[in-house]
C-alpha cells in the first residue's frame, strides 16, 4: 500500500531537484565556503546564489537574507533581536494562534520581566484588528504575526498590521513558515521588517530557515561567532541546504501560481466531499482567507487519536488537533482561541496538501474516512445518545479547559 501523505503543514518530502543540486555539496564541492582558495570560493559563489534565489522568491534583495538553523531560530533571532535594539521597551504584542516558536518564547520573556499581548481571535480564526490596533503603545518593543496559520492555514493580514505598527514606529515581525511557497509574499511592497521561513516546509531540507532582515532594520545577532551571514549569523554555513533551499525557492517562485490553482481544486473536493459524507462535521477557520493546502475538519463526538489510528491503517498520513500531551485530551490551543466547541475541537483533523498529491490519493481518502467517523462513532456513547455538543461537553474528560 501506498503511504498517502497529508500532513505537509508538519513537513514535506524533499524535491527531487532540490536533492539533486544538494548532493554534490556533500562529498565533491566540500571546501569551506569562507576560504581564500577556489575550492572553497566556488562554494561560496553558491552561497550567494541561493541568497538571491531566495530574495526572487521573496520580493527582497540578497543581502536582506539571513541562512539559520530553521524557523525556530528565525523566530528566536528576530524577536531577541528587537529587545536588543530597545532595551527601554518592555512589551510585545502577539496573536493567541502563534506556533510554539512564538508562543513559548514569549511565555519564557514573561517571566524576565516583558509585559506580552496575545491579540484574540475571532470564531473563523481571524484576527482582531481592534484589539491589535489598541495593543500597540509607545513601550512596545516588537509586533509578532503569524502570515498564516499551522493547524487552520487562517490567514492573517499581515501588510494591512504591518502598517499600523510602522506608523507607530514599532518593528514588525512576521513568521511566515506555513505561507512562503504557498502563497505569493512580495516584501517590496509592504512594511515588514523581519520575516520568519523554515526549509522543511518547503519541499526543502530539515534544519535549514531564513531570517529576512529588511535593510535599514537595526538587528542584533542571536548567533555571535564569525562572520559568516555578513557577522549576522555565526556558524560555517550549512552549505549543502542552503543551496536546497536556494533551489527550493527557485522551484516555488516557479510553480506555486500554477501548483495552487489545483492543491486548492484537491483540498476542496476532499472537504466538500467529507463534510457532505460525515453528519456533525465542520471546517474550522475561515475558508476564504485560507491557505490553498490546508483544511481542518472537525468530526463531532470522535477523538482526532482515534481517527488517526484508523487512517494509519491504511497508511494515510495526517494530524490532530488534539494534544494527548500529559495525559490530558486537550484541544489545540489555537482551536481553544476560536471557541470551537469542545465536542468538536476533540475530532479535529488537519489535511494539509503538497504539489505532490494526486486525485487519485484523494478520491482514496474520500472514500476511507467516512467509514472510520461511522466506526468511531458506534463506540461513543455520546454520539448513541445524539445528544447536542454543549451537553456532552460536560461529560467529558478535561471539558473544563475548552
Ligand atoms: N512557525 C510555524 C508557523 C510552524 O508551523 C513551524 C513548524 O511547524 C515553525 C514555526 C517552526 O519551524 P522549524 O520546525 O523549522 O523550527
Amino acid at each position: 500500500m501506498k503511504t498517502i501523505y497529508l500532513d505537509n503543514n508538519a513537513t514535506t518530502q524533499v524535491a527531487a531537484e532540490v536533492m539533486e543540486a544538494m548532493l554534490p555539496y556533500f562529498h565533491d564541492y566540500y571546501g569551506n565556503p569562507s576560504s581564500m582558495h577556489s575550492f572553497g570560493g566556488q562554494v561560496g559563489r553558491r552561497i550567494r546564489e541561493a541568497h538571491e534565489q531566495m530574495a526572487a522568491l521573496l520580493g527582497a534583495s540578497p543581502d536582506e537574507i539571513i541562512f539559520t538553523s530553521c524557523g525556530t531560530e528565525s523566530d528566536n533571532a528576530a524577536i531577541r533581536s528587537a529587545l536588543l535594539t530597545y532595551p527601554d521597551r518592555k512589551h510585545i504584542v502577539t496573536s493567541r494562534v502563534e506556533h510554539p516558536a512564538i508562543r513559548a518564547l514569549c511565555a519564557h520573556l514573561a517571566t524576565r520581566g516583558y509585559r506580552i499581548t496575545e491579540v484574540p481571535v475571532d470564531a473563523e480564526g481571524r484576527l482582531d484588528m481592534e484589539v491589535y490596533r489598541r495593543s500597540l503603545t509607545s513601550d512596545t518593543a516588537i509586533v509578532s504575526l503569524m502570515w498564516a496559520n499551522n493547524e487552520t492555514g487562517v490567514i492573517f493580514p499581515i501588510e494591512k498590521a504591518a502598517a499600523l505598527a510602522r506608523e507607530k514606529g514599532i518593528l514588525f515581525h512576521t513568521d511566515a513558515v506555513q505561507a512562503v511557497g504557498k502563497v505569493p509574499i512580495d516584501l517590496s511592497r509592504n512594511s515588514v521588517n523581519m520575516l520568519s521561513l523554515s526549509g522543511h516546509k518547503l519541499h526543502a531540507p530539515k534544519g535549514i530557515g531564513v531570517l529576512y532582515v529588511r535593510r535599514g532594520t537595526k538587528f542584533s545577532p542571536f548567533m555571535i561567532g564569525g562572520h559568516q551571514e555578513k557577522g549576522r549569523r555565526g556558524g560555517t554555513e550549512n552549505t549543502p541546504s542552503i543551496i536546497g533551499l536556494g533551489m527550493a525557492a527557485e522551484l516555488a517562485r516557479q510553480k506555486m501560481e500554477d501548483e495552487n490553482v489545483r492543491v486548492r481544486r484537491l483540498r476542496d473536493r476532499l472537504e466538500n466531499e467529507l463534510l457532505a459524507r460525515v453528519p456533525s462535521s465542520r471546517v474550522n477557520g475561515d475558508r476564504v482567507q485560507r491557505l490553498p493546502n490546508t483544511s481542518n475538519i472537525s468530526f463531532e463526538f470522535v477523538e482526532g487519536e482515534g481517527i488517526l489510528l484508523l487512517l494509519d491503517e491504511f497508511k494515510i498520513c495526517a494530524s490532530s488537533g488534539s494534544a494527548c500531551t500529559s495525559g490530558s485530551l486537550q484541544p489545540s490551543h489555537v482551536l481553544r482561541a476560536m471557541g470551537v466547541p469542545f465536542t468538536m475541537a476533540h475530532g479535529s483533523i488537519r489535511f494539509s496538501l503538497s504539489i505532490y498529491n494526486t486525485d487519485e490519493e484523494i478520491d482514496f481518502v474520500i472514500e476511507k474516512v467516512p467509514p472510520i467517523i461511522e466506526t468511531l462513532r458506534s463506540m461513543s456513547p455520546y454520539w448513541k445518545q445524539g445528544v447536542g455538543g454543549q451537553t456532552c461537553a460536560r461529560n467529558f474528560p478535561g471539558a473544563a479547559e475548552a
